[in-house]
C-alpha cells in the first residue's frame, strides 16, 4: 500500500512554520491530557495538536476497520498491534483531512473547537506502556571511546563486538517523558585507588544520546524474526536520553553488564515519528569491518539520516550544544538488533523499547555522552554562559533535537529536555 501521507508536495490548512519539525508529512504519535482532563491518542501538524479520539467519535476515519475506543486510550499498545497496514491508513487519511485541498473539517468551526488544541492546552504523556526496554550498543566510536578509556585501546572493543549487536535489559519503570525533572542518583562507588566502595551522590552522572524504536507484536515464543521482515514490525522512532551515572557503572557492571548506574532514568521525546515518515531518508550505515553470520546480513538501505543535537542548559542560563551526531553513525542497524534480539526465540510484544546506545560519531564534537566529551573528565568542556562541565551539574537541563531533511521536507522529533535536581531528600 503506498504512503500518500509523505506526498513531499502536499500542504496543509494547519498553519505552521517552514522549519517546524511536524510538518503535514511527520504525522507522528502520541498521547495527550487534554484541557478537560480527558486522556487521548494525537497526532501533531506545526503546533497544533490533534484530538485522534474526537475525530473518530466524528466519523474521519470511517471506512478504516478501527476499534471504536482504539484512540480513547492512554497508550498507544492497541493501536500498533493493529499492525502496519492500519498505521498506514490511519497517517494517509490524517493527510488527506489536513489537505489545504479538502475543506470537510477545515470548514466545520463545531469539529475543529473538538479536534484541534495549542500546544500549551495539553500535556504529552509516556507514549506507550513499556512492556520490556533492551539497550543496544551499536555504535563503533562510542565502543571504542569506551573501551579505550575502561580497558585501554588495545582492548577496546571487546572480542564478539563485531560479531553481535550488544546489549543488555534495562528497566522500563523508569522511561519517563520530556519535561519530568529526575534527581542525582546515589550509590556505591569506588574512588581512585580505593580498595573498599563508599556510598553517596553520584558524581558523575553523564546522559547518553541515543534513539529507540518501539515494536508491535511480532513473534511468538520460539519463533526469530527474519532479518528482512524485521522493519515490518517496527512501529516508529523517539529521542532517547539513557543517563548514565558513570562512577556507579564503573563499580558495579563487572560480570553482568549495566544496573544501577543505569536505570534510574531514560527519557524519550513524546512523539513516535513512524518508519514510514522516515521512509524518504534511507541511507547506508558503516560497511561490516568482519562478515557477519547470515542471521544478521541486511541488504538495501537500512539506516536512517537523522541529524542529532545535544544541549546543555545550566539554571537561568542560555542552553551551549555540545554535541552534533548522527543516527546513520549506528555500526548495527534496527533490523539487525531485532533479528539478534529474537534468534534465540524471545519474544517481543506492542510498546516494547529498543535503545540504539549511545550515538557518538567519528569527530570529537559528535561524541555522544559527557564522559567522551570531557574524555573522563580531562578535557572540561566549555559552555556559552561560562563555566565549564565535566559531567552533568545540578540543576542543568539536558535538551535533546533530532530531525531530517531532504528534498525541502523537514521531519523532527520535536526534542527530549529534562533537568537533573539534586539529590532526593524526604
Ligand atoms: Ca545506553
Amino acid at each position: 500500500m503506498p504512503i500518500t501521507a509523505n506526498d513531499p508536495n502536499r500542504k496543509t490548512w494547519i498553519k505552521t512554520t517552514p522549519n517546524t519539525d511536524f510538518p503535514i508529512q511527520n504525522i507522528p504519535f502520541g498521547v495527550f491530557l487534554t484541557r478537560d482532563d480527558i486522556i487521548t491518542i494525537g497526532t501533531r501538524i506545526g503546533d497544533t495538536a490533534i484530538d485522534l479520539g474526537a475525530l473518530h467519535q466524528l466519523g474521519y476515519f470511517d471506512g478504516i476497520p478501527l476499534t471504536d475506543d482504539i484512540f480513547l486510550q492512554d497508550s498507544l499498545n492497541d493501536f500498533i498491534s493493529d499492525g502496519k497496514k492500519t498505521w498506514r491508513l490511519v497517517r494517509n487519511r490524517i493527510a488527506e483531512i489536513f489537505d489545504e485541498k479538502n475543506n470537510t473539517l477545515k470548514n466545520n468551526k463545531d469539529h475543529k473547537t473538538e479536534v484541534l488544541f495549542a500546544l500549551d492546552e495539553i500535556e504529552m504523556q509516556l507514549p506507550v506502556s513499556v512492556g520490556d526496554y533492551t539497550d543496544f550498543y551499536s555504535s563503533i566510536e562510542h565502543a571504542t571511546n569506551v573501551g579505550t578509556m575502561f580497558r585501554g585501546k588495545d582492548n577496546a572493543l571487546m572480542p564478539n563486538w563485531l560479531h553481535l549487536p550488544v546489549g543488555y535489559h534495562g528497566r522500563s519503570s523508569s522511561i519517563i517523558p520530556s519535561g519530568i525533572p529526575i534527581h542525582r542518583p546515589q550509590g556505591q562507588k569506588l574512588t581512585n585507588g580505593a580498595t573498599e566502595p563508599i556510598f553517596g551522590p553520584s558524581r558523575l552522572v553523564d546522559f547518553e544520546l541515543e534513539m529507540a524504536f518501539i515494536t508491535t507484536d511480532a513473534n511468538a515464543l520460539g519463533e526469530p524474526i527474519p532479518i528482512e521482515e524485521a522493519e515490518d514490525y517496527i512501529f516508529g522512532l523517539v529521542l532517547f536520553n539513557d543517563w548514565s551515572a558513570r562512577d556507579i557503572q564503573k563499580w558495579e557492571y563487572v560480570p553482568l553488564g549495566p544496573f544501577l548506574g543505569k536505570n534510574f532514568a531514560s527519557s524519550i521525546s513524546p512523539w513516535i515519528v513512524t518508519l514510514d515518515a522516515l521512509e524518504p531518508y534511507r541511507t547506508n550505515g558503516p560497511k561490516p569491518l568482519k562478515e557477519q553470520l547470515p542471521y544478521l546480513q541486511s541488504s538495501g538501505k537500512k539506516s536512517f539520516d537523522i541529524d542529532l543535537e545535544v544541549a546543555i542548559q545550566p539554571a537561568n542560563e542560555k542552553e551551549t550544544i555540545v554535541c552534533k551526531s548522527n543516527f546513520k553513525y549506528m555500526y548495527w542497524n534496527m533490523s539487525q538488533q531485532l533479528a539478534h534480539h529474537t534468534i534465540n526465540g524471545c519474544p517481543v510484544n506492542s510498546g516494547d523499547m529498543m535503545g540504539s546506545g549511545t550515538l557518538s560519531g567519528p569527530t570529537p564534537d559528535s561524541f555522544g555522552s559527557m564522559l567522551e566529551l570531557s574524555w573522563r573528565g580531562e578535557k572540561p568542556v566549555q559552555l556559552k554562559s561560562g563555566g565549564s562541565r565535566k559531567f552533568i551539574e545540578d540543576n542543568d537541563t539536558v535538551i535533546m533535537r533530532g530531525h531530517c531533511e531532504k528534498d525541502g521536507v523537514r521531519i523532527g522529533f520535536g526534542e527530549v529536555s529534562t533537568k537533573l535536581l539534586p539529590v532526593f531528600k524526604k
